[in-house]
């Protein structure tokens, strides 16, 4: 299995004293003992990346953003391109989010042309899926969300290039999450899906999210296939997200 990655979505938080104080926690943590069995990456709004660059460099800490365009530069007032990111200091960038699906309506195709985007800047897509909960009681939201990666998948990728996230839209926030049954069926069918296109499946991280917290990492992390988490309010936190990287 690959080694695990905890990575913390900052969503629209945070301002620059407090992020560089949470980045300088987190580096100070790392570069102490015992030295947690994961990557570790967080990804602060657009407006931080290049304040916590070099700060992260230092600590070992990995850099993503939240989202990019499409194209890689251009009329488009308001977004950023991938290779931005990439100038900016970024290794990683989340396309795809629940938040970015529901609110700012982007549909499968826009999410791959985004990944497309990533991957061509150099850097790893975080692809992320999930149902609703109209879905999940419907009894079928294994085969929607594979359908919702493969449509969502960028063309030329590897296990070194993207990640896939898992983030049943019910648990996002709610404090509600999966039994560990159905995030095993769901990273299953998942990786199963990843396999009929991918050569490296195995190695690829699939990450599972919606409100991970330190009293239920463990659980979640010893799950067949997950292969880390992608942490939204519990990120927020030094003391959550450090104790839910300690949980690898
Ligand atoms: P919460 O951890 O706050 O539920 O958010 C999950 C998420 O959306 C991470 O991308």
């Amino acid at each position: 299995a690959p080694r695990k990655l905890i990575a913390g979505n900052w969503k629209m938080n945070l301002l620059k004293a407090e992020g560089e104080a949470l980045v300088r926690a987190l580096g100070g943590s790392l570069s102490g003992t015992p030295k947690p069995a994961c990557d570790v990456l967080v990804c602060p709004p657009f407006t931080l990346l290049g304040a916590l660059a070099p700060l992260c460099r230092e600590t070992g800490l990995a850099l993503g953003a939240q989202d990019c365009h499409a194209k890689s530069s251009g009329a488009f007032t308001g977004d950023v391109a991938a290779p931005m990111l990439a100038d900016a200091g970024c290794s990683h960038v989340i396309v795809g989010h629940s938040e970015r699906r529901s609110l700012h309506g982007e549909d499968n195709a826009t999410v791959k042309a985004k990944a497309e985007a990533a991957l061509a800047a150099g850097l790893v897509a975080i692809v992320c899926v999930g149902e609703t909960e109209a879905e999940r009681d419907s009894g079928k939201a294994e085969e929607i969300v594979v359908a919702q990666l493969l449509a969502s998948l960028p063309q030329g990728a590897s296990a070194k290039t993207l990640v896939v996230a898992y983030e049943p839209v019910w648990a996002i926030g709610t404090g509600r999450t999966p039994t560990v049954e159905q995030v095993a069926d769901m990273h299953a069918a998942l990786r199963k899906a990843l396999g009929g296109v991918l050569s490296d499946a195995a190695g690829l991280r699939l990450l599972y999210g919606g409100s991970v917290k330190p009293g239920n990492a463990a659980e979640l992390l010893a799950v067949a296939n997950v292969d880390g988490a992608l942490v939204g309010g519990a990120s927020l936190s030094h003391g959550d997200f450090w104790a839910i990287c300690q949980s690898c």
